[in-house]
């Protein structure tokens, strides 16, 4: 997983731009009507919203008391093929490069089809299209996370707009290989540069959106392949078993670059290919 940069636009005018680009409703016709009336109070809790972003203090932000009509208004906002909706995906996933990440930096399995909202839109209707409140992400850990996000000013999850991922590696796969096969098994293993609240808050995050799990049921995706490559290059190449090795390795260190240090796949890989084991398995394969 990877930061994301949030976007630059003006918050507050983004949500009024939503507004203003519903289609105004025959059966609903004072729709548009109390949502701008809400605007003065709305315009005050996005400051808020983004003081409390800037110093990453997002659980001290209280809920506004909002009647069920006002908070069945605000969420209608956001459905995520809302032109305006796509926009922000498309500047949110875009990198310095302009090159495109569609995954999921929640899980780095899926693509990311949906917006998490930070602070959950069942209990903060006020921000349901607030773009800071919005982080791309795949529809499984949405549906993982529901509205839990928080516990005495914790919260479950990491924002990964805010929280300085460690720059050490704390994910780790146990292999065991039988023959042509092989059982992995991730684990989180805590590293002393790690703050203690962070650890937590990484522990919950993967636990909550059982990413351990989810990793073992994809290692296919990574496996075959390896092993393709490495017989292809030793049937076709000059190069030797070490050689080969040191190719994936700097193959597997370039997707870090955009998919974090601890992206599961690189886990994997790297454990696999510099496993004594690893050759053994890939003859019998
Ligand atoms: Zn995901």
């Amino acid at each position: 997983m990877k930061q994301l940069e949030p976007t630059t636009r003006d918050h507050y005018q983004f949500h009024c731009d939503v507004i203003a680009s519903t289609r105004f409703r025959q059966n609903d016709p004072e729709f548009q009507n109390r949502l701008n009336a809400l605007g003065a109070e709305l315009s005050t809790l996005f400051i808020q919203y983004a003081e409390n972003f800037a110093t990453n203090d997002l659980t001290t932000t209280l809920p506004r008391v909002t009647t069920n009509i006002e908070k069945a208004d605000l969420i209608s906002l956001y459905k995520f093929d809302r032109k305006l909706i796509q926009e922000l995906k498309k500047e949110i996933t875009t990198t310095a490069t302009g090159r495109i990440i569609s995954t999921c930096q929640n899980c780095t399995i899926n693509s990311a089809n949906t917006f998490d909202h930070i602070l959950p839109k069942e209990v903060y209707s006020e921000f349901s299209v607030n773009p800071l409140n919005l982080f791309p992400t795949c529809s499984e850990c949405n549906s993982y996370k529901n509205s839990q996000w928080q516990n005495a000013g914790i919260p479950y999850f990491l924002n990964l707009y805010l929280n300085n991922l460690p720059t050490v590696q704390y994910l780790f796969v146990d292999l065991n290989f039988n023959g042509n096969n092989v059982t992995t098994n991730f684990r989180l293993e805590p590293h002393i540069s790690i703050a203690p609240q962070l650890w937590q808050i990484i522990n919950s995050h993967y636990t909550r959106l059982h990413l351990l799990r989810r990793f073992v049921s994809e290692v296919d995706r990574v496996i075959p392949k390896l092993v393709a490559q490495i017989k292809a290059s030793l049937a076709h190449s000059n190069l030797n078993y070490t050689e080969i090795q040191q190719i994936v390795i700097s193959q597997i260190n370039e997707q870090k670059l955009s998919y974090g240090e601890n992206f599961w796949e690189a886990i994997l890989g790297l454990t696999l290919i510099n496993h004594p084991d690893f050759l053994a398995f890939v003859n019998a394969n």
